[in-house]
């Protein structure tokens, strides 16, 4: 089932996900419904939050992007990141590695902007997955900012809040536009 993804200036994108204790059918339909959420507006990521439900889980894949690949290591093996896609993470930590870059980010939150967000390019991720199984993984490229995206998501933190002023300055007019058109 497709499902509503709410925009800039909707309060459950500021709210902070609930830790998923228990994988129950609710929460295995709405993770099923936010990949096909995600794949039917072709993004790379989709949080609960997006679809009004604050609760730790995200989806993504950072597949089938040529121009913008994504490394990934298991255990410090590098593996194919194209196989673990799409991914759903429930309750994820993040430790920060590597040095910060600037890239185009956008979000389906926010029709219509994108513009550069200055992020660590390496990530150590530790979650669960459906099963609440640990998963635990490096990444970097695409793969480390839309987790790193993501994972703000469940915290209520959006893009524009990591964006620099001047490039937040050049999207004004359009989040203004978002906000009074807001749900
Ligand atoms: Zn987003």
């Amino acid at each position: 089932m497709i499902l509503e993804i709410v925009r800039y200036g909707h309060p459950a994108l500021r709210a902070r996900g609930r830790k998923i204790g228990k994988v129950d059918e609710r929460i295995r339909k709405l993770a099923e419904d936010m990949l096909e959420t995600m794949s039917d507006a072709d993004g790379v990521g989709l949080a609960a939050q997006q679809v009004g439900a604050p609760l730790q889980l995200f989806v993504l894949d950072a597949a089938g992007f040529p121009d913008r690949p994504s490394q990934m290591w298991i255990g410090g093996r590098e593996v194919d990141p194209e196989e673990y896609m799409p991914m759903i993470l429930l309750n994820p930590e993040l430790e920060k590695l590597g040095e910060v870059e600037a890239e185009i980010e956008g979000c389906l939150s926010f029709p219509g902007i994108s513009a550069e967000v200055p992020r660590p390019a390496r990530v150590r991720v530790r979650a669960q997955n459906l099963e609440m199984e640990g998963v635990e993984f490096e990444a970097s490229g695409l793969l480390a900012r839309a987790v790193q995206h993501e994972f703000d998501h469940l915290q209520g933190v959006l893009f524009i809040d990591r964006m620099e002023p001047e490039t937040l300055g050049e999207i004004q007019g359009g989040l203004r536009k978002l906000q009074t058109a807001a749900n």
